[in-house]
């Protein structure tokens, strides 16, 4: 082989390469590419007929081809007003399936509809946790990364604190303020958190919205300042958001309606079938959360 030909191959074979790279680097119609080890599989079965990615998609398709919504994410929502449309956030805890939340993330952004992921900092793909210790898992970066600056949705906080002080004994200041740190210094923009509802909440009656100062008691989680664990009282340090940047908790923002899939009336668990969407006026403002993970 001569010098030019041997040089012509070489070259040919690089531009292959980076073009099968491009390929394998993009989201499919049935694949959602998050790095070269996760590739999310979008061709999903319909198991429910209400809860499924198709209803849900449909579901802000109708409300975008309406004209009538502004599709805010929740950082955006208390500074937006509007007098001709309704304002709305589609709210989304993600709790311990990231899959069914990057499936919901990508069919949004297919409509330009930004809202906003919050991540549970006790789910596997954010971190194991073990008494005294918290190890996080990478990966939640790409995951992170592929929702904010490919998808454009906003990414908080999912609030499991106050388990990891009672249960898992962990300083809880210094933890998140190290992983606020970690997250922001690697461009996630972290405004606001809201707090979830473990399974240990209810097992030692306490809610992780008592990690802050000032948060409102509810009579059926009357443990606020001190938990019970294993024969021990575990006290509950409480904080300010501003302590770590938070602008917002996304509980506590004012709207006009709140409707949530893990609502239930006469046993029938909410959906949006359930409400009348067309009796919303312009100037309503409109939080809609959902839980992912129930749709898969
Ligand atoms: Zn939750």
């Amino acid at each position: 082989m001569t010098l030019i030909m041997r040089y012509l191959f070489i070259s040919i074979s690089f531009l292959i390469l980076i073009s099968c790279k491009k390929i394998i680097n993009q989201d499919t119609d049935t694949s959602i590419y998050i790095s070269d080890d996760i590739i999310i599989n979008d061709r999903v079965k319909i198991r429910d007929t209400i809860f499924n990615y198709n209803t849900y998609e449909k579901f802000i398709i109708e409300l975008v081809n309406s004209n009538r919504f502004i599709f805010v994410p929740l950082n955006e929502f208390e500074q937006t007003y509007s007098s001709e449309k309704i304002v709305i956030a589609m709210r989304h805890d993600i709790d311990y399936n990231i899959a069914s939340a990057v499936r919901f993330a990508r069919r949004e952004y297919k409509i330009d509809v930004r809202a906003t992921y919050y991540f549970l900092n006790t789910a596997d793909y954010y971190s194991s946790t073990k008494s005294f210790s918290v190890i996080r898992n990478p990966s939640v970066l790409t995951y992170m990364k592929k929702l904010q600056n490919e998808y454009n949705h906003e990414i908080g906080w999912h609030n499991d604190l106050v388990t990891l002080q009672v249960v898992y004994n962990i300083d809880v200041k210094k933890y998140l303020t190290g992983e606020l740190a970690w997250l922001r210094m690697n461009g996630i923009k972290i405004d606001g958190t809201v707090y979830h509802g473990s399974e240990y909440c209810y097992t030692y009656n306490y809610l992780n919205s008592y990690l802050w100062e000032g948060a409102g008691l509810n009579t059926n989680f009357p443990n606020y300042d001190s938990v019970l664990v294993d024969g021990i009282y575990k006290r509950i340090n409480k904080f300010k958001l501003s302590d770590f940047e938070f602008k917002y908790e996304a509980g506590l923002l004012n709207c006009n309606y709140f409707f949530a899939d893990v609502f239930f009336f006469d046993n029938k668990r909410w959906n949006m079938g359930m409400f009348d969407w067309n009796s919303l006026k312009p100037g309503d403002r409109v939080i809609v959360l959902t839980h992912p993970a129930l749709w898969d």
